[in-house]
């Protein structure tokens, strides 16, 4: 704060339900260490974006090694794991979730054993869904031989135009082709009002977290995509559960109060930026600091967007799956991404684009065809290119970075 008491042009303003969120991620983890220590419950692996809501459904803990990843790129480690990783035939130039999470598990480290884990939990079964890259796979196979255990999957094709009732028949196919596994691992049988029950959840829970990313198009913002890609945790791991929307109700009700009250979550808001690509989880708190300092919130996100799905419905369960996680914003063509992008810039006041290009995930990088040029021509929003990594600190160069933003921030003001 500053003397007299008004907060500072870095001091961002806090989410009062950072500690709900905490409540609410620590009884996840601890649901899960239970599980892994009584083996009472059997623990599921699942993708950010595979059936979460099936695992759930069939009793399952579930845990999921991209929110595990992006815990060793927040805590600032995975350069210290990547490596070994790399020692085991991992290239460098691969997902840096995966490089990080296989190279911690080599040297026998997690940030949960903070939380006292003895290791991450084993798993029962690997499930995947190459919906947003054949990583997965790739990541998961190397577990199931570790561990000894069977790993199913779902396979999407990608960069879909045109979502055909071909291409949702053929992911609903796959949804029905895992259950006998899953049934057999879990020792019990599939039971449609459960999954009925989860799909719903999760519905609801999607609907709550795209309310809450919706409140940044009031102007001032009271949420930028540094605190969502924190307060997003709930929905990546807990959807299908009563959890995620129990903490989405508390989170809502704060950002209404905060529009009423008109408190924005970066102190004097005058630019609104989109961001394109993953976040840079090992530079989150300066990179919110350094736009809260320019006066700029960014207002909406690709990544944040992803964990929308409100197509999914207990009154078709497998259906309303296929067609959700077929449907999400990574799986799609440009066109489709294209036309996604201009409607979110519309709706959230967007003046000027970010992207970030991360060097180890190319799914998540949509400046590297050309869309940039694109969206320019169609929109008029200037953009700009940073370089980077989700996780790997090494591919991003802070300084040349930061006096990017600072005279693309300039420009922004010249414009206005
Ligand atoms: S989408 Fe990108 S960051 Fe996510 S698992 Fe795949 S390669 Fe890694």
């Amino acid at each position: 704060m500053s003397e007299k008491g008004t907060p500072d042009k870095t001091e961002l303003v806090k989410l009062k339900s950072a500690g709900d969120l905490r409540n609410t991620m620590d009884a996840y983890f601890s649901r899960l260490k239970e599980a892994a220590e009584t083996r009472k419950r059997k623990i599921a692996w699942c993708t950010s974006v595979g059936p979460a809501e099936l695992l759930y459904s069939m009793g399952f803990e579930v845990y999921f090694p991209e929110n595990h990843g992006a815990m060793l790129g927040a805590g600032k480690n995975a350069d210290k794991y990547i490596p070994t990783a790399v020692a085991h035939g991992y290239s460098p130039d691969i997902c840096s979730y995966l490089t990080s999470d296989i190279g911690a598990f080599l040297q026998n480290e997690t940030p949960l054993q903070k939380s006292g884990f003895a290791s991450v939990p084993k798993p029962d079964i690997l499930v995947f869904n190459t919906n947003q890259c054949r990583e997965v796979e790739d990541w998961f196979n190397f577990y199931a031989r570790h561990f000894n255990v069977p790993v199913v999957g779902i396979h999407t094709p990608l960069s879909i135009t045109e979502l055909t009732p071909e291409i949702v028949k053929s992911v609903e196919d796959q949804y029905h082709r895992i259950i006998p596994e899953l049934g057999k691992v879990a020792d019990r049988k599939f039971d449609m009002d459960r999954f009925r029950e989860a799909v719903g959840l999760s519905h609801d829970g999607c609907v709550l977290w795209k309310e809450v990313l919706q409140k940044a198009k009031n102007i001032p913002s009271p949420i930028n995509f540094f605190d969502s890609a924190i307060h997003m945790g709930p929905i990546v791991v807990m959807r299908g559960t009563q959890h995620a929307i129990d903490y989405y109700k508390i989170l809502l009700k704060e950002l209404e109060e905060r529009v009423e009250t008109n408190i924005s979550a970066v102190p004097k808001e005058k630019f609104r930026i989109y961001w394109e690509g993953m976040p840079l989880w090992y530079k989150l708190s300066s990179m919110a600091k350094l736009f809260a300092k320019l006066d700029t919130c960014i207002v909406a996100s690709t990544y944040c967007n992803s964990w929308v799905f409100d197509d999914l419905d207990p009154a078709d369960p497998f259906g309303s799956s296929a067609l959700a996680y077929s449907k999400l914003f990574i799986v799609r063509s440009d066109t489709v991404k294209e036309q996604v992008l201009q409607q979110l810039f519309e709706d959230f006041s967007v003046q000027g684009i970010i992207y970030h290009e991360s060097k180890t995930c190319t799914r998540n990088s949509n400046n590297l065809f050309g869309m940039q040029h694109r969206l320019n021509k169609q929109t008029g929003i200037p953009y700009l290119e940073i370089n980077g990594d989700l996780n790997d600190p090494r591919c991003f160069s802070e300084e040349q970075s930061i006096i990017a933003i600072e005279t693309f921030v300039d420009q922004l003001a010249g414009r206005t």
